[in-house]
């Protein structure tokens, strides 16, 4: 592992520090280091956890898929995120894809709400899949570390941290099943969405957060269909391992280089509601079994997850003004 950055201390600790002040004796100080941030040991404990053996590479409807959702249900209630009035669970069966031709699939979305101190009435959607590709024929598992154990962590780090400080929008927290049998889950939910379709400000897709060692970049697909999204981001500097670039997005950008519709997010830009999509670049154990948490680069997750964060804060200070 690469060195953790230590960031300046919190405006909450600080203030316990100058209230410890205010009452101290006159004892000499001691001055310890401070630990990295519970944030970051906690990002990466999701990932290692989700992305473990006995997850199975968490297909959809298989128990590995099953043990990957209750542990988000779990971490969602650690963090005291509510399920929206329509529950936690969104159950779905939808047709889908796999090798050897269409297939029934079972699988459920995973749902929380955290209600927003301005807007209360419109939502930001946040998604990342937590489903992965299984088990293939020869048995060797997937384990989908970077994709997309990692977006879910990321997604998980930034609910944390709106139950830190409230958002001004309302917010949906969407882990989806079914992703790569065919962006299922968020097919079922836009036409079964938990709350109005109009009342979706935008969707932000977080899929692949933990690696970049083939450009230093974190992409913000989506600025081309949304380009009011592009200068509000565009104001976040680069955060130490990662850098924010727009793109994958334009007519210009053909084949696997177009990310418009390669996540989650397409389901969302077809029912007309505006999306960004922040993900890495492709990487040699891209849906490979050696897609393993050994082989991220923390450091970059751990920046990549700050500037979601930060792009998260950016709209939803953004948006309805
Ligand atoms: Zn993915």
């Amino acid at each position: 592992m690469r060195p953790v950055r230590i960031p300046a201390l919190s405006p909450l600790a600080a203030a316990l520090f100058l209230s410890a002040c205010a009452n101290a004796a006159p004892t000499p100080v001691v001055v310890t280091p401070p630990a990295p941030p519970a944030m970051h040991a906690r990002l990466l404990d999701d990932v290692r956890i989700l992305s473990a053996e006995d997850m199975q590479g968490r297909d959809t409807g298989a128990p590995g898929g099953e043990m990957a959702r209750n542990y988000i249900v779990g971490r969602l209630e650690a963090l005291g995120v509510a399920p929206p009035p329509m529950g936690r669970m969104q159950p779905w069966e939808m047709q889908g894809r796999t090798r050897a031709g269409a297939k029934t699939w079972n699988g459920v979305n995973v749902i929380g709400l955290i209600p927003g101190a301005r807007v209360a009435n419109r939502y930001i959607v946040v998604t990342a899949h937590y489903d992965h590709v299984g088990v293939n024929a020869e048995g060797q598992v997937f384990n989908g570390a970077d994709d997309n154990a990692s977006g879910v962590a990321t997604m998980l780090a930034l609910a944390a941290d709106l139950k830190r400080e409230a958002p001004d929008h309302s917010v949906l927290i969407v882990a989806l099943d079914g992703e790569e049998r065919g962006l299922l889950g968020a097919r079922h939910f836009v036409e079964a969405p938990p709350v109005p379709l109009t009342s979706i400000a935008m969707n932000l897709n977080f899929d692949m957060t933990a690696r970049a060692e083939t450009d230093g970049k974190l992409w913000v697909t989506g600025t081309y269909q949304n380009s009011a999204f592009r200068p509000i981001l565009e104001a976040i500097p680069a955060n130490g391992a990662v850098a924010l670039a727009f793109g994958k997005d334009t007519p210009q950008d053909t084949g696997e280089d177009n990310w418009v519709e390669s996540s989650d997010h397409a389901a969302f830009h077809r029912a007309q509601i505006p999306f960004l999509y922040l993900g890495v670049n492709y990487h040699p154990d891209y849906h490979r079994p050696s897609d393993d948490f050994e082989r991220i680069t923390p450091s970059v997750f751990i920046s990549a997850t700050e500037l979601s964060i930060a792009s998260f804060r950016a709209l939803d200070a953004a948006l309805d003004r």
